[in-house]
């Protein structure tokens, strides 16, 4: 922080600082000059004691002895071993002199700021002045008596130090924690036991033996080496298995957690900082997250510290020595592969002596390259959270979550309103206009479906289906009338890809607690009255408990299909075509048949569709296929060539590996290809018509013929047959039944009849019932007939009977 956004009080508090430490610095000359020490072994000329003090001095600043104790970092100096022979052989003003210099030069050229480099003076001086006021206390001059006195010198400055710490740590509106500060000076007794005592033997030794001097302080410094070289390993292999530790542990990272701010305090630990920096670029501003003694705490800036900035612009890491008026710091970018952009920053090296060195700063890294995968897992987790809760195209909760606000909503209010909504005209736009608008108009359902009802629960749970919940309330107690609000709200014209639509609903209605109190069982049933609606124009329809029994025929049919197409349970009727003009027998059309032993006798309007959405379809064509050629093949011995036509559902027709499927087939059971027609409905077209029409130009070269079924009931058009590679055109039984009645259906019948045969397509009628029907259709042109007035569906023997029968009446 700089000087001129200070505060009047932050400058005050900064000076009392500076004061206090000043203080140790008199008192440390003060009791220098009291005490007046009895024996000065050396004698030797002042300025060759300064110049060897103070350069040892200088070389305990530098050559530290770091260690750790309960998890903490210590660093102790080796300044006890000089301080304790000093104090025996030097003059205590020339002695003191020689402390301070050094402790100014090594300041000044740590370039410390001036309370930092005032309380280290002072501190040093303080010491001094303790351990001399001691010695010329106690008198003694050898043995346990100077060693204790010397002792007890040391240890009350190293405390009165870290006490006048706290005090300047407190004026500065620092956290100070009295019983680490305390564990800090109970930390370094010990070595200051050892070296004291090492001082006073060497000096002892000394008066035996001048020249035991140098061999002791070789001894000790020696010893001193051999130390830090143990600790440096020690230390290495400690730093690697707590790093092993903390990527071992270290899961998916949200960084709005505690978890982070935990993590990042547990970082902290692993790279000595006092303090930890973790930046995340939001935008454009950079979201903080700090850790140091006080605890974490969040914040957002627009701007990181200059350090930060620049590990910013260069991407590398860097390092900071603690320069004038800063303490030191290292940062490195957190570099992810998503966009992941932040720095961690760690200030302040726990230790006193060393700052962060080049190892500090690779540790640094490692860490961050180790929280960025973290932070980037705990990103893509929260993404997936996101997507398993969230429709991706409406951004609606998805039927899991609807589900589970529904059942919030149901622990909050005594009763709600549920309504099912289908987007009716949603598979007809898919199918004619493709996909992208059918989306466009589920996402413009979705809105307005939102703004119909504010405050209710509106979540998207299948393809065209939403549900819409809200307190009963709310919805007025009527649940018919609240579905009927959301039809009068949504349904209407809507501006979706290049041409308008309708929008058309319907709507199944619920009532808790009276059709049930779990979120599942009512969407469930609102759904079942909604697709009950589909045959009440659009309901709103209300759930009853009969709709149970629908529901669960459609999961038993779909088991049951599954079973009787694995035991070749599913069988085929046949129904003859007649030739018009003729009266001659052009084929058959296979139909699937099942009886199931239970259920009964089940149309294949109810399992064709149920076989089509449980992925059952291709099964289903296979047998149908197999059994209809074989059956063919049988009555080719009997009565001659008698065409047969299958019906193949749209997305079996795209299946590439139907063509190949179909060859096998007719290779296998020997019947030539011409025999059999595929019936397909317009709806194959719609989905991808190149597609389309490739696949239906490789069946055709294979001989098959094909035919469009259910022909005017689809969205096509007669022009739009121009392009197709067919053979035939079936013309609906809805046309046919209106035939004698409605003049419309006969203009329709002949239309289809004229552009057809321009094409050299036949035609075929399905559904005649009456002999009316087919005196029109006859004069017509209609190519063949097809239906009960001619032949039901029948067995394959049925049918070998009636042809052999029809061939001896004609021949009659
Ligand atoms: P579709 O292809 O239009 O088949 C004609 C349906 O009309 C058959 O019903 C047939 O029994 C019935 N029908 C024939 N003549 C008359 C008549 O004169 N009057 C009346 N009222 N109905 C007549 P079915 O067998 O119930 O089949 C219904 C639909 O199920 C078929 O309609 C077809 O779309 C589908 N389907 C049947 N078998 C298969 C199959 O093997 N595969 C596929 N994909 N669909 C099949
Ligand atoms: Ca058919
Ligand atoms: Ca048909």
């Amino acid at each position: 922080m700089s000087g001129d956004t200070e505060t009047e009080v932050s400058r005050l508090r900064r000076a009392s600082a500076l004061a206090l430490a000043g203080l140790l610095l008199v008192a440390g000359v003060v009791m220098t000059l009291l005490s007046d020490v009895p024996f000065h072994k050396a004698s030797l000329p002042v300025p060759a004691v300064l110049a060897v003090l103070i350069p040892i001095y200088l070389v305990t600043y530098y050559y530290t002895l770091d260690y750790e104790f309960r998890s903490n970092a210590y660093t102790v100096t080796l300044v006890q071993l000089p301080l304790a022979l000093g104090v025996q052989l030097v003059l205590p003003g020339v002695h003191l002199a020689a402390r301070v210099i050094a402790a100014v030069t090594y300041s000044a050229a740590q370039r410390q700021n001036p309370l930092k480099a005032m309380y280290n003076i002072g501190t040093a001086a303080f010491e001094l002045g303790a351990a001399t006021l001691a010695v010329a206390i106690v008198g003694a001059d050898e043995g346990p008596a100077l060693w204790l006195a010397l002792y007890a010198g040391l240890v009350a400055g190293d405390l009165v130090g870290a006490l006048t710490l706290g005090l300047i740590w407190t004026l500065l509106g620092m956290p100070v924690h009295a019983s680490k500060t305390v564990a800090a000076v109970a930390a370094s007794a010990p070595a200051t036991l050892v070296f004291t005592a090492f001082a006073v033997i060497a000096l002892s030794a000394q008066a035996t033996d001048a020249r035991t001097v140098p061999v002791m302080l070789g001894l000790g410094a020696g010893l001193a080496l051999a130390y830090r070289a143990h600790r440096r390993t020690v230390t290495q292999q400690q730093a690697t298995e707590q790093l092993y530790e903390f990527v071992k542990d270290l899961g998916p990272l949200d960084l709005q957690s505690h978890e982070a701010a935990a993590v990042l305090e547990r970082t902290r630990g692993l790279l000595h900082a006092q303090q930890l920096d973790l930046a995340v670029r939001v935008g454009d501003q950079w979201c903080h997250l700090v850790v140091d003694e006080a605890g974490d705490r969040r914040r957002i800036d627009a701007n990181v510290r200059p350090l930060s900035a620049h590990v910013a612009a260069t991407g590398a890491a860097a390092l900071r020595r603690g320069g004038h008026g800063a303490a030191d710091s290292m940062a490195t970018p957190l570099v992810g592969a998503t966009d992941l952009s932040g720095i961690l920053t760690a200030n302040d090296r726990m230790g006193a002596a060393r700052g962060f060195d080049m190892r500090d700063l690779r540790l640094l890294e490692t860490v961050a390259a180790e929280l960025s995968t973290a932070l980037e897992r705990g990103q893509m987790l929260a993404d997936l959270g996101r997507a398993a809760t969230t429709d991706p195209l409406t951004g609606l909760p998805n039927l899991a979550d609807t589900t589970r606000q529904l059942a919030e909503l149901l622990t909050v209010h005594d009763g709600i309103v549920l309504a099912a909504v289908a987007v009716d005209s949603f598979r007809e736009v898919n199918d004619t206009l493709g996909h992208e608008v059918g989306d466009e108009l589920l996402v413009e359902v979705a809105r307005r479906l939102t703004l119909s009802s504010p405050n209710a629960v509106v979540g998207r749970i299948g393809g065209g289906r939403f549900a819409v919940a809200v307190p009963a309330a709310l919805a007025g107690g009527d649940p018919e009338m609240f579905g009927l609000g959301i039809r009068a709200q949504v349904e209407g014209s809507a501006q979706i890809g290049a041409v308008g639509t309708h929008v058309r609903l319907s709507v199944g209605v619920v009532q808790a607690p009276e059709h049930g109190s779990a979120a599942a069982t009512l969407v469930r049933r609102a759904e079942t009255a909604m697709y009950s609606a589909r045959h009440h124009n659009g309901g709103p329809v209300l759930w009853e408990p009969a709709y149970e029994v629908t529901g669960t025929r459609r999961l038993a049919v779909v088991m049951a299909l599954r079973e009787a197409l694995a035991g070749g349970a599913i069988g085929v009727a046949y129904q003859p075509k007649v030739e018009t003009a003729t009266g001659k027998v052009s084929g058959v059309e296979a139909l699937a048949r099942w009886t199931h032993p239970a259920l009964g006798a089940i149309r294949p309007d109810e399992f064709v569709p149920l076989a089509e959405a449980s992925g059952l379809m291709g099964p289903l064509t296979s047998s149908v296929l197999r059994q209809s050629l074989t059956a063919c093949k049988g009555w080719q011995r009997r009565a001659g060539n008698v065409g047969v036509a299958v019906n193949v559902s749209a997305v079996t027709v795209l299946d590439p590996a139907f063509v190949t499927e179909v060859a096998a087939i007719l290779s296998s059971v020997g019947i030539a290809a011409e025999l059999l027609t595929l019936e397909l409905t317009e709806g194959v077209v719609v989905h991808d018509p190149e597609l389309a029409v490739i696949r239906m130009e490789e069946l055709r070269s294979l001989g098959v013929k094909l035919s469009v079924d259910d022909f005017g009931t689809g969205y096509s058009s007669l022009t739009y047959l121009k392009g197709l590679p067919v053979d035939e055109v079936k013309i609906d039984k809805g046309f046919i039944d209106g035939l004698t009645s409605d003049p419309a259906d006969r203009a329709v019948v002949r239309a289809v009849v004229d552009i057809a045969h321009t094409l050299g397509l036949r035609v075929i009628a399905e559904g005649v019932e009456q002999q009316d029907q087919h005196g029109i259709l006859r004069a017509l042109g209609v190519d063949e007939v097809q239906g009960y007035l001619h032949a039901r569906p029948m067995s394959s023997i049925e049918v070998g009977v009636w042809l052999r029968s029809r061939e001896s009446a004609s021949r009659l």
